[in-house]
């Protein structure tokens, strides 16, 4: 699927703030059929809005208004992680613009003057909405493995964060696997760089459905190797889960050296109780050391440490 597929598919929301309820159905009449529409007649309730799940894809944002005017909501919604990179359009009557620069400065992408043009209202908000749905886009293959399709390292890096920092607020345990594939340079020297690129896939898409607890996160965290974050997880069902996950790569039967055994892989387990501090290179370099203990103990085996 290209950037410009995906783009198609789905209908983007546009979150209109203005005090007059006139503006508001002009604008609203003007976008519903094509996208999502939100409305607010103040900025309080714009904010709100802005940071109600699924976000806003686009602000449409009166300036002059009671209470708090469009540069103030512009700042407040700069200044929360969760609706700073929305984009902003300010709406505002061509003689209330006393000092253009403002907008921008307040974190604005563009103007729209009223009254309003409407064919050049709707070519400004598909712009910055098409501009908008690419950058979501490039940020999501960012996150993403190539190979497999599963998420990559950089994404696996901030999970992680996320869940130890979680884990110690939820008073709930954690437990993280590292995984790696059995003389997988064998493989590659036996049937080559591309059938071994295909069981990277084949391996990937197995573990992710194997895991299927909810929050548990897999990515590729290098080449042959897996991780996969357990949250809410003690070491006793992250062991059973590792387990489940050996036998099931195990059964895929995928001829490994002329004498006839499987591919398989060896597994690390660190799990850290409920109400400890743990920093995630903590966790990674207790799970990697397991993994290691299971690559010496023979390989196609599972060992585990409890911080
Ligand atoms: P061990 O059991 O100790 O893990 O042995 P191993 O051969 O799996 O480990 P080693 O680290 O010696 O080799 C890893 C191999 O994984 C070598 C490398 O060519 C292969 N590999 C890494 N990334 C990819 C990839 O994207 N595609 C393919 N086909 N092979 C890869
Ligand atoms: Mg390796
Ligand atoms: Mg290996």
């Amino acid at each position: 699927m290209t950037i410009d597929d995906a783009s198609r598919s789905e209908r983007q929301k546009i979150l209109v703030v203005d005090d007059s309820k006139q503006n508001l159905e002009l604008l609203m009449d003007l976008f519903c059929k094509e996208y999502k529409i939100v409305a607010a007649l103040n900025g309080e309730r714009a904010l709100k809005l802005a940071r109600t799940t699924p976000h806003p894809d686009l602000i449409l944002l009166d300036i002059v208004m009671p209470d708090m005017d469009g540069y103030e909501v512009c700042k407040r919604l700069k200044e929360d992680d969760s609706t700073k990179d929305i984009p902003v359009i300010f709406v505002t009557a061509v003689s209330e613009i006393m000092d253009e620069t403002r907008g921008f400065e307040a974190g604005g992408v563009d103007y729209i003057t009223k009254p309003f043009h409407p064919p050049m209202v709707k070519a400004r908000v598909q712009m910055h909405l098409a501009l908008k749905r690419k950058q979501k886009l490039l940020e999501e293959y960012a996150y993403l493995d190539a190979l497999t399709e599963i998420p990559n390292r950089r994404h696996f890096d901030n999970v992680l964060r996320k869940e130890c920092n979680r884990s110690l607020r939820s008073h709930q345990g954690l437990s993280l696997l590292i995984m790696d594939i059995d003389d997988f340079k064998g493989y590659n020297d036996g049937y080559g760089h591309a059938q071994g690129d295909e069981v990277l896939r084949r391996v990937a898409q197995t573990l992710s459905k194997a895991l299927r607890r909810a929050g548990d996160f897999l990515a590729r965290y290098g080449g042959e190797e897996f991780a996969a974050v357990l949250p809410y997880t003690d070491a006793k069902l992250a062991v059973e889960t590792a387990e489940d996950l050996r036998r099931e790569i195990e059964s895929l039967g995928i001829m490994h050296k002329s004498g006839g055994g499987a591919l398989t892989i060896s597994l690390g387990v660190a799990s850290v109780p409920p109400n400890k501090e743990i920093f995630p290179a903590e966790l990674l370099e207790a799970a990697d050391k397991a993994l290691y203990k299971a690559k010496d103990g023979g390989r196609n085996r599972v060992e585990s440490v409890t911080l």
